[in-house]
């Protein structure tokens, strides 16, 4: 087969590709998943790469779908009862917020957004983003249920792939053209606001009022990868600490000048600069250390 050893897998492919299928996939989430999307949106479950979303983004980006008719049958299900408002609501304000605003962004904004590099993230994507061999679970599993199936959902995207880019200072033309790549309902303009101004804040700030940085802990609550993970995510500080612990504290002190006046971000650098001197000094090295050996590995 040809490109047999490049990323993603053919086998088992069971996307729509007419639009009575693109329906069909539509009323079954409608019918099935809906009602519970709004209370299990955000969580991650190794082994559960679908969960209760509704894998419709590709078909509404390819005009299989329009976004009116996805929101009226959710408001349809409302109405008769089949779906709570807090389902329905989440969902709606998913397609009729986000979608339309990354959208009207990017037309806004480009071309200059392609370049946008607010924080000065250099590092180049390191090979793991190919394999997903790494000993971050979390990642791990991530990259591979990517390969797998082309398909993430929005908190591995955002909290756990783009977290760890922001941290480590990927650059974001790098992460982007990895993110256009990889899935199935990748275009230009919805990728590069959510990856530029959402995950990575390299527009500085026009996106989102604050980077989308979060710890170890942030994961933990969400998922169960911590369970089967190599690290500790309750250790802070040493070689095995979870590395996003460090890497937090680590990208927030690095980029005091650019974020240090965010008042939403006020009351954590007050937390970090509480911090003994001893211990700020240990997350400085902990990121060194774990940088270098991630270069080092490329
Ligand atoms: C770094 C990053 C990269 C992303 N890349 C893409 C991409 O290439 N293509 C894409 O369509 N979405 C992208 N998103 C947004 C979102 O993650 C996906 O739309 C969603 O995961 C698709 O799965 P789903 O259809 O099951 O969505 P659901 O969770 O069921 O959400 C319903 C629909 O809401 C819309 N939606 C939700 N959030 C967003 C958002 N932030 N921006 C635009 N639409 C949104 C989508 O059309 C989605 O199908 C990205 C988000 C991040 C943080
Ligand atoms: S311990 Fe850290 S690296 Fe491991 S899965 Fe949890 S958050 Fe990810």
């Amino acid at each position: 087969m040809r490109c047999a050893d490049h990323f993603g897998q053919l086998a088992g492919f069971d996307f729509a590709v007419t639009r009575d299928q693109a329906l069909h996939v539509l009323d079954q989430f409608i019918g099935e998943r809906l009602p519970l999307f709004g209370t299990y949106q955000d969580a991650m479950i190794e082994g559960e790469p679908w969960m209760y979303h509704s894998h419709i983004g590709l078909y509404l980006n390819a005009g299989l779908l329009s976004p009116i008719e996805v929101i009226r049958a959710a408001e349809t299900a409302y109405h008769s009862g089949d779906a709570p408002l807090n389902a329905v609501e989440g969902f709606i304000r998913q397609i009729l917020g986000w979608r339309e605003f990354v959208r009207g962004l990017y037309w806004l904004k480009m071309p200059a957004y392609a370049e946008a590099n607010f924080l000065q993230a250099t590092r180049p994507l390191p090979d793991f983003f190919w394999s997903g061999n790494t000993d971050m679970n979390c990642l791990a599993q991530s990259i591979k249920q990517t390969d797998a199936l082309s398909y993430a959902h929005h908190i591995q995207r955002l909290m756990v792939l783009g977290n760890f880019a922001l941290l480590a200072g990927l650059s974001p033309q790098a992460v982007n053209e990895w993110f256009l790549v990889v899935y199935v309902d990748a275009y230009e303009w919805v990728v590069m606001p959510n990856v530029s101004g959402m995950a990575l804040f390299a527009d500085g700030g026009y996106l989102a009022s604050k980077p989308y940085a979060a710890g170890g802990a942030y994961i933990n609550r969400m998922s169960n990868y911590c369970r089967n993970c190599h690290y500790k995510v309750t250790e802070k500080s040493g070689e095995d600490a979870c590395p996003f612990n460090y890497l937090y504290w680590d990208f927030l002190d690095r980029h005091r000048e650019k974020l240090g006046n965010n008042p939403r971000l006020g009351m954590i650098y007050r937390t970090f600069d509480k911090m003994a001197p001893e211990k700020q000094a240990g997350v400085s090295a902990d990121a060194g250390r774990f940088l270098e050996g991630f270069d080092k590995a490329g």
